[in-house]
């Protein structure tokens, strides 16, 4: 009995809360309190491929490169390792000049890098974009990429094709 009377204690509480707040609170606070960023993992499950104190920060932004995992890529330049946030963050240091080699992102379904030529990337689902208004995800298995693809849309394209796409972001 006494349950009961909380339970509906508590609904009048929520439904009270509701329609008093107004709707734009109640709608970021639902943000934050249920929806971690698609993007992000846990620290245990990221891999930094960098070294030093900023090993956890994109090479090119500073974002936390825990938060944007699944975005994530990197390339040696002269021997050293850099991590990137997204490929638009990629794309800028090449445009800078910068003379990469080994590029890599991350398979969003095993959390590990692969060689970017071995991607399957879904550019433009509905997921958020890291960097950029147009999302780009990366696959190693193309079954991966296509289940995907049929929940989020998007379309499936190689690095290259990614690359050019990431790359209006500067026009
Ligand atoms: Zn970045």
């Amino acid at each position: 009995m006494l349950k009961l009377i909380l339970i509906s204690l508590s609904l009048v509480i929520i439904t009270g809360c509701s329609s008093i707040a107004p709707k734009k609170v109640a709608s970021s606070k639902v943000k934050k309190t249920t929806h971690k960023r698609f993007q992000s993992v846990s620290k245990e499950e990221a891999i930094l491929l960098q070294k030093g104190k900023n090993r956890e920060y994109c090479h090119i932004c500073g974002m936390n490169l825990v938060k944007f995992y699944k975005t994530s890529h990197a390339a040696k330049e002269n021997g050293v390792e850099h991590q990137y946030c997204s490929i638009h963050c990629l794309s800028k240091d090449i445009k800078d000049g910068a003379q990469l080699e080994n590029p890599q992102v991350v398979d969003v379904s095993s959390l590990k890098f692969i060689p970017v030529t071995e991607a399957y990337y879904v550019v433009g689902s509905k997921k958020p974009a890291t960097m950029s208004r147009v999302s780009k995800y990366a696959f190693k298995s193309l079954a991966d990429a296509k289940a995907f693809q049929a929940q989020n849309g998007g379309k499936i394209v190689d690095f290259y094709s990614a690359w050019q796409i990431a790359k209006k972001d500067f026009k």
